[in-house]
C-alpha cells in the first residue's frame, strides 16, 4: 500500500513537472502595429491618444486570446487585423486613404510559418475584410496574390461579403487626399516630376498600415499585413503590404515580419524576408536583424518605415527609423505592452 502511494506521488509530481515544462516549452505571444511615421505626442491631443491606445489594446488581446484557448496563429493574426481594419483610426478597411481618382484600393496579405503557405489580394475595392480575403486566397485557391477586379470575382465565388467603397470613407483621411493633391499638383508644375512630386509628400499621407505576428502553443508563427496605401496613389500603384517577403513574412525557422512604411523601399529591400534571413542564416536575434535592416539599410537610403517581429521561442522587436510607430504586445513571458511615440 505504502509502496503504491509513493508510486502515485512520485507520478503525480513527474506529470505536474512535465506539464510545467511543455508549458514553458511553448511560450505563446502576439505584436501588433498600426503604422509608423510621423506622430508626436505634440501634435495628439489626449483623447486621440487614448483611443488609438484603446484600439491597440483590443486588437491584441483579442488576438492573445485566441492562442490562449489554444487558438492557432492565423486565427489570431486575421482576428488582431479585422478589429484594425474596422476601426477608422488606421489606414486600412475603414479608415483606409484615398486614391488619386477618391477610391479606396486595398491591399492585405498572409502568411503561415509552418508551411510557409501564403495568400494576398491587392487593388479591391469591395472586400470589407481583405485580410478574410487573402486567407482564403492562401487556403482556397492554387494562387498566392489576387489583383483588383480578378480577386472581387474571386471574392464574390467565395461568398465574401462585398461593401460599396464608400463605407471605407472617412473625413480626415478626405481632407488628406485634397492637401495630398494640391501638394502633388504643385509640385508637378515646379519640377514638370512626378516622382519629385511624390517623394515630397509628408509620411503622414499613408500612415497607417496594420499588421499582426503571433507566435500560438504549437510553435506556428504567422504574420498578416493590410492597408490603404499611400494618399493620392494612381496607376493601380501597388506597396509592399500584399508582396510576401517584402511587407510580409512567416517561417517558423526564422521569424514571423510585419512591416509599415515607404512601401518603394520595402519592396525595394526585401525587408521582411532580409530580416527573417539575418535570423536564420546568421544566426541574429529578431532585435539585431530588425535594426540592422531598419537602420543601417533602409535609413541611409531614406526609407522610412518600421517592422514588428516575432520568432519561435516568443522573442518580439518592435523596430522603426520613424519618429513613431503605432505597436502593441503580449505573451506568456511579457505583459502587455503599448507604445505610440519613440522611446516608451
Ligand atoms: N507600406 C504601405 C504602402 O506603402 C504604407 C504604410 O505602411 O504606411 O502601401
Amino acid at each position: 500500500m505504502k509502496l503504491f502511494r509513493s508510486l502515485s506521488i512520485v507520478l503525480m509530481a513527474s506529470l505536474v513537472w512535465a506539464e510545467t515544462a511543455m508549458a514553458e516549452e511553448s511560450p505563446i505571444a502576439i505584436a501588433i502595429h498600426g503604422g509608423a511615421g510621423t506622430i508626436e505626442r505634440s501634435k495628439m491631443t489626449d483623447d486621440q491618444e487614448r483611443a488609438y491606445r484603446e484600439k491597440l489594446t483590443e486588437a491584441v488581446n483579442a488576438g492573445y486570446q485566441v492562442l490562449e484557448k489554444g487558438g492557432d496563429s492565423l486565427d489570431a493574426v486575421t482576428t488582431a487585423i479585422r478589429i484594425l481594419e474596422d476601426s477608422p483610426l488606421f489606414n486600412a478597411g475603414i479608415g483606409a486613404v484615398y486614391t488619386y481618382e477618391g477610391r479606396h484600393e486595398l491591399d492585405a496579405s498572409i502568411m503561415e510559418g509552418k508551411s510557409r503557405r501564403a495568400g494576398a489580394v491587392a487593388g479591391v475595392t469591395s472586400v470589407r475584410n481583405p485580410i478574410d480575403l487573402a486567407r482564403m486566397v492562401m487556403e482556397d485557391s492554387p494562387h498566392v496574390m489576387l489583383a483588383g477586379p480578378g480577386a472581387e470575382t474571386f471574392a464574390q465565388s467565395r461568398g465574401v461579403e462585398r461593401v460599396d467603397n464608400s463605407l471605407f470613407d472617412t473625413e480626415r483621411r478626405r481632407k488628406q487626399l485634397d492637401e495630398a493633391k494640391k501638394k502633388i499638383q504643385s509640385e508637378e508644375r515646379r519640377h514638370g516630376n512626378e516622382q519629385a512630386a511624390v517623394e515630397a509628400l509628408p509620411v503622414a499621407f499613408r500612415m497607417g498600415t496594420v499588421g499582426a505576428v503571433a507566435l500560438d502553443k504549437n510553435g506556428n508563427l504567422a504574420a498578416g499585413t493590410s492597408t490603404g496605401g499611400m494618399t493620392a496613389k494612381r496607376y493601380g500603384r501597388i506597396g509592399d503590404s500584399p508582396v510576401i517577403g517584402a511587407g510580409t513574412f512567416a517561417d517558423n525557422a526564422s521569424c514571423a515580419v510585419s512591416a509599415t512604411g515607404h512601401g518603394e523601399y520595402f519592396i525595394r529591400f526585401n525587408v521582411a524576408a532580409d530580416i527573417c534571413a539575418r535570423v536564420r542564416y546568421q544566426d541574429k536575434s529578431v532585435g539585431e536583424a530588425a535594426d540592422a535592416v531598419i537602420n543601417d539599410v533602409l535609413r541611409p537610403v531614406g526609407g522610412t518605415g518600421g517592422v514588428i517581429v516575432l520568432d519561435a521561442a516568443g522573442n518580439i522587436a518592435l523596430t522603426f527609423n520613424t519618429p513613431g510607430m503605432y505597436r502593441a504586445s503580449r505573451s506568456s513571458d511579457s505583459p502587455l505592452y503599448i507604445g505610440i511615440f519613440d522611446k516608451e
